[in-house]
């Protein structure tokens, strides 16, 4: 009998978390998991769920209008109703709160309603109780953090987005992140008027140049106000709104502004700063490929340990940390390269692999292959949205390093190239793939001749 209380003590029920709570559970580990908000993290409750939801709810503005070309008459003009969409969001997200208790249920692994603090390598105290564990797993996730100038008390963020009591015709947001430009998009779509504040020169830090560039100029078809080089000086609340300053002298009017300048890991308050933890400058905890801290029984893993901050990360890290520590193999490390990304701008962003600018840098020599064209939906709706598709190929191996879209559910295309890419397959491997008419997807397989090298 193990001298403590269990094996695993998870502190966070976000995707990362519940998934090693379950995933330990199985293999016949004791495991318990303390969470003080919501069952499934920032993903569920304050992520990607009820972001997708609220673009899916702004893509009907575009399909109204495109339903004309196709010889749908609506009578009258379509109207927008926020508290519909929010408080059918509330209760999907309270169906899968749900579905996770009953999933950790299910599994055997005790749920424990509180906030834990770590008060040894050992133990921890959580609602009352003081419980000890071999192994001590921080998965906290984020928190989003908003700079410091005048007034920004008065915007509200990622978490509060959501909740808006009432809709704010006018909308700004600050940053040029994945957050910043989906929201843009999403609030833009609604029927806000939109406004986007970046201090760079261009969106996307770090996302492939043509694609930010492409993602820029079909933003702004669509009607999204986009400010780049400068930030906001000031905000303050004005009869009817907030009165924006910008530092280049400019001054905008809107009813709600969005902070999305990144997040943080949320790591206060937990109790671990007694142990001096190794951290990267970021604050974020440095783990080993067994998700160990410098404190080999406290694991970590999810955004709190600085690597790619998404869903499907966490899970699959989750999965390693299992498979290390209660497991009968040793998995490889974690592949962090070529993971698949999704922006949900509006078009949607789907990338894999490396940018032109970065394949540039590593491969040497690389051909560019491009495809920019109107969809087929769009040459009866009359919508000006234009697609671009890239494959990028390392043209001594000819593999294809890196596949970028911008246009409708350029996700759920990316999804699938990312295991072309990912099993390094090569140009001559895509072109011999017999496409599927008629889709956009087919140009992937068709691209013949280099934009250039
Ligand atoms: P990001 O880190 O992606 O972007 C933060 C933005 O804020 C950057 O443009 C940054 O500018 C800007 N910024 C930072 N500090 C300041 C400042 N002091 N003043 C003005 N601007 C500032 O964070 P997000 O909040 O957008 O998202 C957090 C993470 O969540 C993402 O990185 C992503 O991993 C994840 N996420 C994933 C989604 C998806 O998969 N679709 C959707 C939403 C979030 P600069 O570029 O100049 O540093």
């Amino acid at each position: 009998m193990s001298e403590y209380d269990y094996d695993l003590f998870v502190i966070g029920a976000g995707s990362g978390g519940v998934r090693a709570a379950r995933t330990a559970a199985a293999t016949g580990a004791r495991v318990a998991v303390a969470e003080d908000r919501y069952l499934g993290g920032t993903c569920v409750n304050v992520g990607c769920v009820p972001k997708k939801l609220y673009s899916y709810a702004a893509h009907f503005h575009e399909a109204f209008e495109d339903a004309g070309g196709f010889g749908w008459q609506l009578s009258g003009a379509p109207a927008f109703d926020w508290p519909t969409l929010r408080d059918n969001k509330i209760g999907e997200i309270k169906r899968l709160n749900g579905i996770y208790g009953r999933l950790l249920d299910n599994a055997g692994v005790r749920l424990i309603n509180g906030r834990a603090t770590v008060l040894d390598p050992h133990h921890v105290a959580v609602a009352g109780e003081t419980i000890s564990a071999e192994k001590i797993l921080v998965a906290v996730g984020g928190w989003p953090w908003v700079p410091d100038f005048p007034g920004s008390e008065l915007t509200v963020n990622s978490n509060q987005v959501f909740d808006l009591d009432s809709f704010p015709e006018r909308f700004l947001v600050l940053g040029g992140g994945y957050i910043a430009v989906e929201f843009a998009s999403i609030f833009n779509g609604l029927g806000s008027e939109s406004h986007l504040v970046y201090r760079g020169e261009l969106f996307l830090r770090g996302f492939d140049r043509e694609v930010r560039e492409y993602t820029r100029d079909e933003m702004a078809k669509k009607g999204v106000n986009l400010h780049f080089e400068v930030n906001i000086e000031a905000i303050e609340k004005v009869a009817g709104g907030l009165k924006v300053s910008l530092t280049n002298g400019e001054t905008l009017e809107v009813d709600a502004v969005l902070a999305a300048t990144g997040r943080r890991p949320h790591l206060e308050g937990l109790g671990l700063d007694s142990f001096d933890l190794a951290t990267h400058p970021d604050g974020s905890l440095r783990v080993n490929e067994r998700f160990e801290t410098s404190v080999p029984s406290i694991l970590a893993l999810g955004d709190v340990i600085g690597g790619p901050e998404l869903t499907p990360v966490a899970l699959a890290e989750a999965m390693q940390l299992v498979e290390h520590h209660y497991g009968e193999t040793t998995p490889a490390p974690l592949d962090y390269a070529r993971i698949a990304t999704a922006v949900f701008c509006h078009p949607n962003i789907g990338t894999v692999g490396l940018s032109e600018e970065e394949a540039r840098e590593q491969c040497g020599e690389i051909r560019v292959y491009t495809a920019d064209f109107r969809p087929m939906k769009h040459t009866l709706s009359g919508s000006s949205e234009r697609c671009l598709m890239k494959l990028i190929v390392d043209d001594h191996s000819d593999v294809v390093v890196g596949a970028h879209m911008v246009g409708e559910e350029a996700g759920e295309v990316i999804q699938g190239i990312a295991i072309a890419v990912r099993a390094g397959l090569t140009k001559a491997q895509f072109d011999q793939t017999v496409g599927i008419h008629p889709t956009g997807a087919e140009e992937f397989v068709t691209m013949r001749s280099p934009s250039r090298r």
